[in-house]
């Protein structure tokens, strides 16, 4: 089976989050169980560091791409390299004046105002790549806003070509509040008829939306845990989406995203001091917890607990809830560890609470692929108190690493923690903290909790080991994969939603939108 994968991101390439990740780890574990899979990406200015840093020379392939964008014609280059490190090939679209530039979407906190075009771009170029590298894909699988306009370009044109006649498309959501939201007159440069631009399909409140483009036009849909395809079809986690979800609900599927144990494994990890497993756990992780205190400049003390949080700094990450309680999660003797940055609110409040707090708070802002390791190494707990969280990595970092995760039972956080209680430290399956209610005094209680078991060392030990010997690689997830993929091709292409010609904008309700099918 041969799968083209768009993504925006991939490690070590590019990288904002979670995506990055899932991509090159989700790409390795697919070829790994016999699909051809090529990957695609723009080819930013950091990817053009990386290659450098490794001395990889990527191979220039194809004529050279012309793009048409409303009036322009948008020229660019394709390049083929590998994922390093694995066999995996990745197609590189090169256009300097869209990708050369300091950030993936925005800089300095702010949006590119070009992101549609930028993204509209890519999406074609995948499309032309296919003919130019002679490349048919059986499925093309895409991956939030940022290719969400292929599905509808394959839809409505692709199909037309001989490589992509039989091709299956399917879009993976890592986070609905993403949504690639412009505004209407970018429909020019999609190319596509306006006739497209209606509620049922390309339009969202008057906006061009990339994300509904791709849900609408995608022969099938994934997310990336159960518990968040059922959620995202709720008005409380739909993020306004949930209508256009609900239409198509039989294509939904929520696949847990998986951990890349090559990189992410306690026992081979070169970042930290001491590498460690279940068996030399209690010497190793001691060993990381102090090294960490001592790097962070917080007492050398084995006995108090560490709790770590390394996170984009945003609303949706639960940040409020700690900064709102951070007396009381002192006071029971908690020192606490931040690595992050995104919204200056949230980065000031932590920067002073680290000043006020010296010998018991320590924060770094920044992104830091070796501190993360080391944070994850060294903590005892970790804390995740997100408001919503589609799947969440650091969790299952966390449980891998003997790092007890404390989490808000959502999303992919329910799915892979399972909360202490007195079943389950009999049974043997406790692995962490959970509380359910989006509130302050939930979340204290259970932090609580956490330190006066954290004082008992059988439990908590038990606690570690049960989470420890969880397997979280990609192996099932990547074969729930090639299910869906195999799914896709055994039946006919998704007949998209009818074309509407009064252009009429509005919220889509499922009935409204489940008559339009
Ligand atoms: P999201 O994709 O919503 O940001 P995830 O938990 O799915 O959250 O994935 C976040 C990934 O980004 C994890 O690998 C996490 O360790 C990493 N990460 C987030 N912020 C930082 C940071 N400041 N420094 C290093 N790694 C970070």
């Amino acid at each position: 089976m041969k799968i083209l994968f768009a993504t925006s991101e991939a490690v070590p390439f590019a990288k904002t989050g979670g995506l990055a990740d899932v991509s090159s780890a989700l790409s390795q574990a697919l070829s790994a169980q016999g699909a051809e899979v090529w990957m695609i990406m723009p080819f930013y200015r950091g990817v053009r560091e990386e290659l450098n840093r490794r001395g990889m020379t990527p191979i220039r392939c194809g004529s050279t791409l012309r793009i048409r964008l409303g009036n322009k014609l948008v020229e660019g280059q394709l390049y083929v390299t590998v994922l390093p490190g694995t066999s995996v090939p990745v197609i590189l679209v090169d256009q300097p004046t869209y990708f050369q530039r300091n950030g993936l979407y925005q800089e300095h906190g702010r949006d590119y105002a070009d992101n549609s075009e930028r993204f509209i771009f890519f999406s074609r170029s995948l499309l032309e790549a296919t003919r130019l590298l002679g490349f048919h894909p059986n499925v093309i699988h895409v991956n939030d806003w940022q290719t969400g306009m292929v599905p509808a370009l394959l839809a409505i044109e692709g199909r037309a070509q001989p490589q992509l006649k039989e091709t299956r498309s399917v879009i993976t959501i890592h986070n609905l509040s993403f949504q690639g939201s412009f505004w209407h007159w970018d429909m020019l440069l999609t190319g596509l008829d306006w006739k497209y631009f209606n509620w049922h399909q390309m339009e969202f409140f008057g906006q061009l939306n990339l994300l509904k483009t791709g849900i609408v036009f995608s022969d099938l849909i994934t997310t990336v845990s159960p518990s968040y395809a059922k959620e995202i079809q709720t008005s409380a986690f739909g993020c306004g989406m949930q209508g256009v979800l609900q239409t198509r609900h039989d294509d939904l599927v929520g696949i847990l995203n998986g951990i890349d144990t090559a990189i992410w494994n306690p026992a081979t990890d070169a970042t930290l001091p001491e590498t460690y497993d279940i068996d030399s756990l209690a010497q190793g992780k001691a060993r990381c917890k102090a090294e960490l205190q001592k790097e962070l400049g917080l007492p050398v003390e084995c006995d108090a607990p560490l709790a770590g949080m390394i996170s984009r700094l945003t609303d949706q990450k639960g940040i409020d809830l700690i900064i709102e309680n951070l007396e009381t999660l002192l006071a029971t003797g908690l020192q606490l560890v931040f690595l992050g940055s995104g919204e200056s609110r949230y980065e000031t409040a932590l920067v002073d609470a680290a000043r006020q707090h010296a010998g018991q708070i320590a924060v770094k802002i920044g992104f830091d692929e070796a501190l993360a390791h080391r944070i994850e190494a060294g903590a005892d707990m970790y804390l995740m108190p997100s408001r919503y969280e589609p799947c969440g990595l650091n969790q299952m970092y966390s449980l891998q690493y003997g790092t007890v995760p404390i989490v808000h039972a959502v999303g992919g956080l329910a799915d892979t923690v399972t909360a202490v209680s007195h079943e389950t430290l009999a049974n043997g399956t406790a692995t962490g903290f959970v509380f359910t209610e989006y509130l302050s005094s939930a979340f204290i209680d259970l932090i609580q909790q956490s330190v006066q078991l954290f004082a008992r060392r059988d439990i908590w030990t038990q606690i570690v080991q049960n989470g420890m010997r969880q397997d979280w690689s990609w192996h099932n997830s990547a074969k729930r994969y090639l299910e869906v993929y195999d799914k896709v091709l055994s039946r006919p292409v998704h007949a998209t939603l009818p074309v509407h010609s009064d252009n009429s904008t509005g919220p889509v309700s499922a009935g409204e939108a489940g008559a339009g099918r």
